[in-house]
């Protein structure tokens, strides 16, 4: 009895692999025609300085407007993009839509000083990047990169050194994404002269839980500024983080208490009606 239910459990658990990988294949598929149709789009989530509550720049955030599903977030479809390979593809085009949209809120006046794109560690290895880069003409300051931590695990930072003085030469800065949980050599991020560290939102949640926490927070802010680099707060959630992390030192704030990430057309609804966050309000 004992191995018939056995039997049972392995067939019942290769049709779920086997169901799996069909939707995997599927999305596959289905991402490929989503990138020859523009059915990628992208939201943006504003950033603010965190005295001032000014907008101090905006992150780009792909979202798959599937036809049938509406609007994807890269939980759904990024790890089979990569799987795949067209993680390169996806990013080369989240920087021409948000470079355009940029264009278009400078032109307007808008006032959104600075856009961060998430780069990975593919398309940082494209031998085409930079001279797609150098085609699309960004004057220097504007955009920057957001890297993960895990870039430098899977190949040894000299490989693309190359690449970010490249880019440092077209002036787009560096950021490291999700700062704090990735298991890099803190020497070898900090020799990448990243113009911004991003405090991962699992370090931030905790740090109104207990003084030892914020002091992990604390140092980080420290080893920044001591080395003249910018930090960036994530996934602030509540004004008690927002007013922690000020406190704290931290420049600028990023999280849903202040604003979520929308699309294009609310962005520019809100700045136009002169919207900012007001302290302890509604992200409205
Ligand atoms: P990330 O770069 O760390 O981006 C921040 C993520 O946290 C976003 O999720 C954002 O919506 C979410 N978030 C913002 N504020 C809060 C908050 O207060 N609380 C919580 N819990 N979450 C918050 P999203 O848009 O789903 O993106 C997830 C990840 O996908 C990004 O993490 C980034 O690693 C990756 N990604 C997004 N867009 C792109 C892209 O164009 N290219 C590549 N290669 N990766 C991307
Ligand atoms: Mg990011
Ligand atoms: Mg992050
Ligand atoms: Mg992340």
């Amino acid at each position: 009895r004992a191995k018939s239910v056995g039997r049972d459990r392995v067939e019942v658990f290769s049709e779920l692999i086997q169901t799996q990988i069909l939707n995997a294949k599927r999305i596959g598929d289905d991402i490929r025609q989503a990138i020859e149709e523009g059915q990628f789009t992208v939201y943006y989530q504003p950033q603010f300085h965190a005295r001032s509550l000014e907008i101090s720049g905006v992150e780009a955030l792909v979202r798959w407007n599937h036809p049938e599903r509406g609007i994807l977030t890269p939980f759904h479809f990024l790890k089979v993009a990569e799987e795949i390979n067209v993680l390169p593809a996806i990013d080369r085009k989240v920087v021409e839509l948000a470079y355009r949209d940029f264009q278009s809120w400078q032109k307007e006046g808008l006032g959104v000083p600075k856009i961060s794109v998430n780069m990975s560690s593919p398309r940082l290895r494209d031998p085409g990047l930079i001279a797609d880069l150098r085609d699309m003409r960004i004057p220097p300051g504007i955009l920057s990169f957001e890297l993960l931590e895990s870039i430098f695990l899977d190949d040894p930072e000299d490989e693309i050194a190359g690449t970010i003085s490249a880019l440092g030469d077209l002036g787009i800065e560096i950021e490291i994404d999700d700062f704090g949980t990735g298991h890099a050599s803190i020497i070898g991020l900090l020799n990448l002269n990243p113009a911004r560290l991003k405090i991962d939102r699992a370090l931030v949640g905790p740090m109104t839980e207990g003084a030892k926490q914020a002091k992990l927070v604390r140092a980080i802010v420290d080893i920044g500024h001591s080395l003249n680099i910018a930090v960036v707060g994530e996934g602030v959630e509540t004004w008690e983080h927002a007013a922690m992390l000020r406190d704290l030192g931290c420049d600028v704030l990023q999280g849903y208490a202040l604003a979520r990430p929308m699309d294009r057309l609310e962005l520019e609804q809100r700045l136009r009606r002169g919207w900012k966050p007001v302290f302890g309000g509604p992200d409205k």
